[in-house]
């Protein structure tokens, strides 16, 4: 796949997942839901440019955004790259920079994305949170819990129109994600 098709491609992946896309460069955009801002970068190399952390902190704004999302054909060593490079950073600097790294592969695009999206919305759901609805008994310690994440998309692992819920239990922190296919809900 060409890269600007693939660009397009993920960009009405992350539309329709709620995000409002801010087109940063030609390979890299931030992805922003109420609070919660995500840097997504498109590599076409598998390696980093830079060796000193402040260049690449700097290029993906990593101080203002909760994760950073790779897409490459070897996503998974330019993140490796990047997590030494930040922690280069701490000793070098003393800066800490709190960003949590996805990489996707190009290969199973489709699939990682969305557990990658799936993953962030629950990891930061104080940032996401877009409802508070009761959301029955936690299974660990039988609190309430809640549902503080509600949203329709067409999920490309189900391959079908789905809700998708992230639920959080108060009293002992569990954050349960779930999909569930719009015509085996009866909440539609
Ligand atoms: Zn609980």
């Amino acid at each position: 796949m060409r890269q600007d098709n693939l660009i397009e491609k993920v960009i009405k992946y992350l539309f329709e997942r709620g995000f409002t896309i801010i087109r940063l460069r030609k390979d890299l955009v931030k992805a922003v839901q109420k609070t919660l801002r995500i840097s997504v970068w498109f590599s076409e190399k598998d390696y980093l440019d830079w060796y000193d952390p402040l260049n690449l902190i700097d290029e993906f704004q990593l101080g203002d955004v909760q994760s950073l999302i790779i897409i490459a054909p070897r996503a998974y060593s330019i993140a490796d790259e990047v997590l030494h490079s930040l922690d280069r950073a701490r000793y070098w600097y003393d800066l800490f920079i709190d960003v949590k790294i996805y990489s996707v592969d190009i290969a199973i695009l489709d699939k990682s994305l969305e557990e990658a999206v799936n993953n962030i919305i629950t990891t930061f759901i104080d940032l996401a949170m877009n409802i508070v609805k009761d959301g029955g008994r936690c299974p660990r310690c039988l609190s309430n819990m809640y549902v503080l994440y509600l949203w329709k998309f067409n999920s490309k692992i189900l391959k079908d129109k789905v809700i998708e819920k992230v639920y959080r239990c108060p009293n002992c922190g569990l954050r349960i994600h779930r999909t569930m296919k719009i015509e085996n809900s009866r909440e539609v």
